[in-house]
Order: structure tokens, then C-alpha cells, then sequence
């Protein structure tokens, strides 16, 4: 398992006590979760930031004493410790729940990125299989959901759990050689495709969000816009000199 520790990621310091409230009895199982928010897929050296961000989120606007999961996977399969195996999670609805099953997050949205990569699946069954070796969870695994109103942690993520949670197929062959291009622009771009924010507070579900990741064309006429003004600039500047 590629375990990512809090002192790794930059964790902030929980809060005690509440913080530090260790589970009374052994859990039954694990519960999977996803994000509810847009997500679009990001490099790998961007995820310990997004999962400072979530703590920051949990703490500051939920007022939690920590990031509420055990543990949060992201798209590379990298699993990053939250309130681990021994700390109580606040992520599961309320503390009968909490008390019960541990919390996993897989970093994929309710739109934007939905479908959880073939590396994250391997790293949600590594978080799951650490559960149960190091942290005693017995074998029940499913979703928020379970118990609980809520859509997370999505139809898909929920499908795979409650067939298992098996590893997926390394051996599939790669897809794509024989794409047309519309197809390619489809599967690349699609990804990025998140819903812009509409009001104050659907921007402040979605931090990630910027201008650019909705409309990246402008980003391209922004900078070209940018050379023809230095460019006039410049021109000016020589005029004035020959003035
Ligand atoms: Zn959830
Ligand atoms: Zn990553």
C-alpha cells in the first residue's frame, strides 16, 4: 500500500479532545465515500494540497475537529492517512455510524470525474484490506448510503463495494488506439468539463473551480491577446522615441 502519512501530506494538528476520541468497540466493516462535489483529475503533486484543502473544509467550515475520513485515496492510488485506524471519523452521519464502520474516501465527484480510476480502486481495496489487518475491521463493506440519506458515494463506487470491492483487471489492453478524433477530444476533454459555479455558495462547494477548466479555449485568447498588447506597447514606446 502506498500509505501517505499525516506528517507527509502537511496535516494540520487535530483538535482534543474531541479530536483525539478513540472508538470504544471494534468495527464491523468499512463504509466508502466520494467527494459530492465537482472534481476534475489533477497531476499527483497537486493531491496532498486538494486533501489540506478538504481538512481545511472540514475543520473550518464544519467545524470538525479533524478531516472527517479514516483514510482518502486519490486518483493515483495513493492512500493518505485522515483519522486513521485508531481515531473515531465524523464522516458517516452521526456517531452510532461513526462508531461502526471506518470511512474511506475515493477523491472522485458527483460530476467532473465520477468514475474512479483502475490505481485508486487498487488503492481503496489496500486502505480496506489495512482496516481490517491493522485496524481489526470485520468484513462488511459498503457505502455512506447504507443507513444513511445521502447519494454518496455514488452508483458506481456503491456497485463496486457491494460486489466486493475486487481489484480490477491489470491485464485489460488499453483502449484508444483506434479512436477517431472526436472521440479522443471527447475522453480527454469531457474530464475537465465541471459545471461552472452559479451562485456564492456552489462556488464555495467547489474551490477547484477556475474560469480556465470550464472554458480552456479563453485561457488560449487571453495570452494571445496579452503579445498583442506588449506588442503595441513596444510600438508605441518606439514611436515616442522617434518623436
Ligand atoms: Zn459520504
Ligand atoms: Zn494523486
Amino acid at each position: 500500500m502506498r500509505l501517505v502519512t499525516r506528517a507527509q501530506w502537511g496535516a494540520r494538528a487535530y483538535r482534543t479532545p474531541n479530536g483525539a476520541t478513540p472508538y470504544s468497540r471494534p468495527r464491523r466493516g468499512v463504509k466508502l465515500h466520494y467527494l459530492g462535489t465537482a472534481y476534475s483529475d489533477r497531476p499527483h503533486d497537486q493531491c496532498a494540497a486538494y486533501v489540506r484543502q478538504l481538512q481545511a473544509q472540514h475543520m473550518d467550515g464544519n467545524g470538525w475537529s479533524d478531516v472527517g475520513y479514516s483514510f482518502l485515496v486519490c486518483t493515483h492510488g495513493y492512500v493518505y492517512e485522515g483519522r486513521g485506524l485508531s481515531r473515531r471519523n465524523s464522516a458517516n452521519g452521526n456517531t452510532a455510524l461513526n462508531e461502526q464502520d471506518y470511512a474511506v474516501l475515493l477523491m472522485v465527484g458527483s460530476s467532473g470525474l465520477t468514475k474512479p480510476t483502475d490505481a485508486q480502486l487498487d488503492g481503496a481495496r489496500d486502505a480496506i484490506d489495512y482496516c481490517r489487518t491493522k485496524g481489526g475491521a470485520g468484513s462488511w463493506l459498503g457505502g455512506h448510503r447504507d443507513g444513511y440519506a445521502t447519494a454518496c458515494p455514488g452508483d458506481t463506487v456503491y456497485a463496486w463495494v457491494k460486489q466486493g470491492a475486487p481489484r480490477p483487471k491489470t491485464t485489460t489492453p488499453e483502449k484508444g488506439l483506434d479512436m477517431t478524433d472526436e472521440q479522443l477530444f471527447k475522453a480527454v476533454w469531457k474530464r475537465d468539463a465541471i459545471p461552472a459555479p452559479t451562485t456564492a455558495s456552489t462556488y464555495k462547494t467547489n474551490p477547484t473551480w477556475k474560469a480556465e477548466s470550464y472554458f480552456p479555449h479563453l485561457a488560449e485568447q487571453l495570452s494571445r491577446l496579452t503579445d498583442k498588447v506588449d506588442a503595441l506597447t513596444k510600438a508605441v514606446a518606439e514611436l515616442k522615441k522617434g518623436a
